[in-house]
């Protein structure tokens, strides 16, 4: 399996926004930049605020020749990163450094892949996954998305879609606040980890990306489970 060498080094780019989908608790947003950005997919860049500061943002696309980019932000926290990117509309443009962190990269040897996500934490696992499977990787991978309500459940026609493309790739929705009408999966991330077998004898990698509380629980529970650290990776949006 590849490996995320040699690192790149962090270059400034100017992206451009092309299109912004706006859901209850996220927002997507795609930016077309000044140039092709490279980075490894799992990686996240750092935007420039305009009244000072950077906030980090995963890189929700998987890496491709084109200058396109995809973003995901969550509106529950309020503080300028969000203000400023909720703000953006089509056309108006943005400052940002890139590529930065070590998240996407891949110990070989597993049998299982399960990337475990709330919120926008999904961002840098689609990008991991969406990479993998248009690589060819064969190893079974598995998600995992929690959500609070339907309307937060990003990227479900896709998965669908990456499900019947590929019998490697299967994933779960599961919702803490869903609507009467919904009949899937109730509950939390753990929930759906805890009807899991996970000590068949199966090597697993688990990523997982959200908000800390979530990583928390489900490191806490993958240990109790007696799965090592060095099978966990965990990037933590505060
Ligand atoms: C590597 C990395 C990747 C990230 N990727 C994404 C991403 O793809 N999408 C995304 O939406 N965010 C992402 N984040 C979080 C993001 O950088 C900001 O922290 C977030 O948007 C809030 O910034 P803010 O300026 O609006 O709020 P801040 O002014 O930074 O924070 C306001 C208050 O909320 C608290 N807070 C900050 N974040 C959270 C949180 N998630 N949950 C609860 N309380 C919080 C702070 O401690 C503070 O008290 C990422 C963070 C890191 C470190």
């Amino acid at each position: 399996m590849e490996r995320m060498s040699p690192l790149k080094k962090p270059e400034h780019y100017t992206a451009t926004v092309t299109r912004i989908r706006k859901g209850r608790e996220l927002q997507i947003l795609n930016f077309e930049c000044d140039r092709p950005v490279s980075f490894v997919a799992g990686q996240f860049l750092m935007l420039e605020l305009p009244t000072g500061g950077q906030r980090g943002y995963s890189i929700a696309s998987k890496p491709v020749a084109d200058s396109s980019l995809e973003l995901i932000v969550g509106n529950v926290v309020v503080g300028k990163g969000t203000q400023y990117l909720c703000s953006l509309k089509t056309g108006d443009q943005v400052n940002f450094l890139a590529p930065l962190g070590m998240f996407g990269f891949l110990d070989a040897g597993q049998d299982e892949t399960f990337f475990i996500a709330t919120g926008a934490g999904i961002a840098s696992l689609r990008s991991i996954y969406t990479d993998r499977l248009s690589k060819g990787f064969e190893g079974r991978m598995r998600v995992v998305y929690g959500s609070r309500f339907e309307e937060n459940m990003l990227y479900k026609n896709e998965m669908e879609a990456l499900a019947a493309a590929h019998p490697n790739f299967t994933f779960e929705n599961v919702l803490s606040r869903p609507s009467e009408e919904w009949t899937g999966k109730k509950g939390y991330v753990t929930d759906v980890l805890k009807t899991t077998n996970l000590n068949d004898g199966k090597k697993r990698l688990f990523f997982l990306c959200g908000r800390q509380e979530m990583i928390k629980d489900v490191r806490e529970y993958l240990k109790s489970q007696g799965i090592p650290n060095e099978q966990i990776r965990f990037e933590s949006y505060g």
